[in-house]
């Protein structure tokens, strides 16, 4: 593993003070083995989005594209958070004003520790009732029989949002509240094709963030941050972490390791 080239700029910005965004996509989760949906890979090269993740797809048919998520559901079910999961869990600990922004569904930030998550695309735990809006949590990685349905009979759908879907608008709004107001602006693992949730960094550089694009090569996004870390999640941001501990401990001080 090369180490991490931090700048001085970076490195001085981490500091419980600062005020930081995180905003993560499909790549984080790579490396505990969610397929990403773009580059090498990709969910997308496999399947075509018009016939899973749309609302026209699941109009026609509901089973196939549960199938799908139950896939999903399972694949995930399956893995762990990995290290750069933790880190993002450890900077919500030591900066006294952070969010974290994320695309993922798969719910990996909660299990490594994050509360404060903003979730732009939903969650593939949650299932929505098509007919009366309910909305809840299964855990449950096979729902049987698919398509599932709720109490008062209608259909459930995964409580994802699906190409040619409006995002939760409260959930976007703040998202982009807090990207306003934040001094540091992390972009880890996204190839900043899917808008809105890719106007995000331009944002941040926009209202003075100092941006940070972590990513195992240049995204879209990468013009507007002021430095790339090219390399894997789960390797630079344990690194990154480790500053923070050194921030803590203080000049001069040993590292607690
Ligand atoms: P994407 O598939 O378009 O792009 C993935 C990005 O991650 C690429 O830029 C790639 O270079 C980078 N990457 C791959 N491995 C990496 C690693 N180990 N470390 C750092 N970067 C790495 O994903 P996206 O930008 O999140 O947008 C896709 C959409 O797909 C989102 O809407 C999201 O909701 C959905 N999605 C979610 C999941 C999930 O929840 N895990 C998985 C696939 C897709």
């Amino acid at each position: 593993m090369v180490p991490v080239l931090v700048s001085s700029k970076l490195k001085s910005l981490l500091i419980p003070l600062t005020r930081v965004v995180v905003f993560t996509g499909a790549g984080i989760s790579a490396e505990s083995g969610v397929p990403t949906f773009r580059g090498q890979n990709g969910l997308w090269n496999e399947f075509r989005v018009e016939d899973l993740a749309t609302p026209q797809a699941f109009a026609a048919h509901p089973q196939q594209v549960w199938e799908w998520y139950s896939w999903r559901r399972e694949l995930i079910s399956k893995i762990t958070p990995n290290q750069g999961h933790s880190a993002v869990a450890h900077f919500e600990r030591f900066f006294s004003s952070f969010c974290l922004v994320s695309q993922n569904v798969d719910g990996l930030h909660d299990r490594a520790g994050n509360q404060r998550i903003l979730k732009l695309h939903g969650d593939i735990w949650e299932v929505r009732c098509i007919s009366c809006g309910l909305r809840r949590m299964d855990f449950r990685p096979v729902l049987s029989p698919l398509p599932p349905r709720c109490e008062c009979g209608g259909m459930l759908r995964p409580g994802v949002v699906w190409f040619g879907e409006m995002l939760p608008s409260d959930v976007f709004e703040r998202a982009v509240r807090e990207t306003q107001s934040c001094d540091l602006f992390f972009s880890v693992g996204t190839s900043a094709e899917v808008f809105p949730a890719a106007q995000l960094p331009g944002i941040a550089r926009q209202h003075g963030a100092y941006v940070v694009e972590v990513n195992i090569e240049r995204s879209a996004a990468a013009h507007v941050a002021h430095e790339v870390l090219l390399g894997k999640a789960g390797e630079i941001l344990p690194e990154l972490s480790a500053c923070l501990r050194g921030a803590l401990a203080g000049p001069g001080s040993e590292l607690a390791g």
